[in-house]
């Protein structure tokens, strides 16, 4: 089995430059003494993922910690196996579609384990059939297939709680990723979610890689070969900010805004209208208190309405814009971009970023 502390190759598309490049990550996050330029950016990149979940799992301890209390007593009922197949295929497709089929009592109560027994097969699959279009769930058709089918399986090792017992005393993560996989439907992200919902010991150091996480991977630029590269990456990424593989799951599922909000630059600038007037701002952070910064849009060029360019020019002058030293500013050490006034430091003949400063022992 692949280990967080592998070292690992993977493919990176690093924003704004969107070059192509190829390295490894694991280095430049460990601090070797000569790391390439490329190393350096991706170190970056996982330097700027490491503060992010630090600083979210600071605010939402409690939060996690509801969650994990909450999925360790699913693992003690009897259908936790059964339910949380239907929520997989519920889920599958559209997330919205958990409210149809698991939120709404009607339909839920016709396809518990016990409902669906009690029925003769023909009568089982009319109702599957009927409830997975009444819950309007994506690709209804399939998954009525699917519930049928686990059925017949769970019935065959003796039942939901029978069943359960056997996933649960296959021995350690691999053997219960593959024995739920040999359900209908489930695979790799739903073999690992269905164990991290219950908060299970063997899988507090798993990613369960979604449409969430990679869209996070995607906006920061980084590009894997495999499930595997994707969720070492993050496993990485949550053993240096102190966490759990669940943790660090939870919190990008989560709060999935936060880490986008660090990842992406458009916001530093805008297009606001004044008086007749498209003005392109920039931000300047004052801080009014230490924890109590506020941003002031301040006008860097601007263009009457009635003779605006063209899309393309107007993109040209926002580039231009943030590429502006008066007005941005990267750090050299983490890669953060942000507002030059109110988020750098001088330090030690460098200019680095409050974050940094911090780490470095500055106190604001
Ligand atoms: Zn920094």
């Amino acid at each position: 089995m692949k280990t967080p502390k592998e070292e690992k190759t993977w493919t990176l598309k690093y924003l704004p430059k969107l070059h192509r490049v190829t390295g490894k990550w694991h280095n430049a996050a460990q601090g070797r003494t000569n790391p390439t330029s490329v190393e350096i950016e991706q170190g970056q990149i996982h330097r700027r993922l490491v503060r992010t979940a630090r600083t979210e799992a600071m605010c939402h301890e409690a939060l996690l910690n509801k969650m994990k209390k909450e999925g360790n007593a699913w693992l003690e009922k009897d259908d936790f196996l059964w339910h949380h197949l239907l929520q997989s295929f519920a889920t599958m497709g559209s997330s919205s579609g958990w409210d149809g089929l698991i939120g709404n009592t009607e339909n839920y109560v016709k396809i518990t384990y016990n409902a669906l027994d009690a029925l003769n097969p023909k009568a089982r699959e009319t109702q599957v059939r009927e409830v997975c279009l009444k819950a309007k769930i994506r690709w209804p058709n399939k998954k009525a297939e699917h519930i049928l089918d686990c059925h017949t399986r769970v019935k065959g090792m003796g039942g939901p709680l029978a069943t359960k017992n056997i996933l649960l005393n296959m021995p350690g993560r691999d053997a219960k990723i593959a024995f739920l996989k040999s359900f209908p439907g489930i695979g790799k992200k739903y073999a690992r979610n269905i164990m991290m919902d219950a908060y299970h010991d063997d899988f507090r150091n798993s990613i369960a890689v979604d449409a969430r996480i990679k869209k996070v991977s995607e906006a920061y630029g980084l590009k894997f070969s495999s499930y595997e590269e994707h969720e070492a990456f993050y496993l990485s990424v949550a053993a240096a900010a102190g966490l759990t593989g669940w943790e660090l799951d939870r919190l990008l599922y989560n709060f999935q805004d936060q880490f986008l909000a660090e990842a992406s630059e458009k916001e530093l600038i805008r297009r606001h209208e004044i008086a007749g007037k498209l003005h392109i701002q920039y931000e300047q952070i004052l801080w009014d208190g230490p924890y109590d910064p506020e941003g002031k849009w301040i006008t860097a060029m601007c263009f009457p309405i009635d003779k605006l360019p063209s899309e393309s020019d107007l993109q040209a002058a926002e580039r231009q814009v943030l590429n502006n030293k008066k007005y941005f500013a990267k750090c050299p050490l983490c890669g953060y971009f942000g507002p030059a006034v109110g988020r750098f430091v001088d330090l030690v003949g460098k200019t680095i970023c409050h974050g940094c400063a911090e780490e470095e022992g500055c106190v604001f």
